[in-house]
């Protein structure tokens, strides 16, 4: 079978869904790239409630990346008031203390991005007339969801990478907040899924950019490439 897909990508959808038997899935287009920005939403940003150290600095550059891409997709942060994600939700527990939630390391959070605030909106300068699809997740009370295509456990599927292979993405490229968390993790997911994955620097910032430094090697040690 001839297909603009990479290897691994076929294997896994032939052998677990079963996509050889989609028309669009054996095309002679050209492979596209997609753009993925995460959590571009104003709690992330300075003066927001889970503030991104210099998270405004890259509206610009996200704004000027999106001229570069066959298909724009945004994430967005998307929490119940009673998320298990919320320290406020522990009542003998503080912000940035972690526990195990459901058989997992669980960081506490301060309330972010909960459902209809205004802090959970697009960032306002955000350019969004071209984002085609924006993608909810952290909407369980019960699990977090860092990647934009599966929750922590990798339980339930967002069913981004269905949409992704149906508009012919093979090539993709992440930014937006926050670069050591939902931006890496969303990066990872989408390698090991068999996608060309690339991390924009310049479009994103980290939380702790020492955890981010670690993080980023092991994504280029996957596979991932990383540009400015
Ligand atoms: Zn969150």
């Amino acid at each position: 079978m001839s297909n603009i897909f990479p290897p691994p990508l076929v294997k896994r959808l032939n052998e677990e869904f079963h996509f050889e038997d989609k028309p669009y899935f054996d095309s002679d287009e050209p492979s596209k790239a997609a753009l993925i920005i995460v959590d571009l939403q104003s709690d992330f940003l300075p003066k927001g409630s889970l503030a991104v150290p210099r998270g405004d600095e890259i509206i610009p550059v996200v704004n000027n990346l999106q001229k570069h891409y066959d298909l724009i997709i945004a994430t967005q942060d998307w929490h119940p008031a009673a998320h298990k994600s919320f320290a406020s939700n522990h009542p003998d527990k503080e912000v940035m203390e972690t526990i195990i939630l459901d058989g997992r390391e669980q960081v506490l959070w301060p309330d972010h991005c909960v459902q209809g605030t205004k802090g959970a909106e697009l960032v306002e300068t955000l350019e969004s007339n071209k984002i085609e699809l924006v993608v909810r997740k952290g909407t369980d009370v019960q699990i977090d969801s860092y990647s934009a295509f599966f929750d922590n456990g990798h339980k339930k599927s967002t069913g981004l990478a269905g949409y992704l292979i149906e508009k012919g993405i093979s090539k993709l490229a992440v930014c937006g907040l926050a670069a050591d968390y939902c931006v890496f993790y969303t990066a990872m997911d989408a390698l090991e899924l068999g996608f060309e994955v690339e991390i924009i620097t310049e479009g994103t910032r980290a939380i702790d950019p020492e955890t981010f430094a670690k993080k980023i090697e092991l994504f280029k040690e996957k596979g991932g490439t990383v540009s400015s």
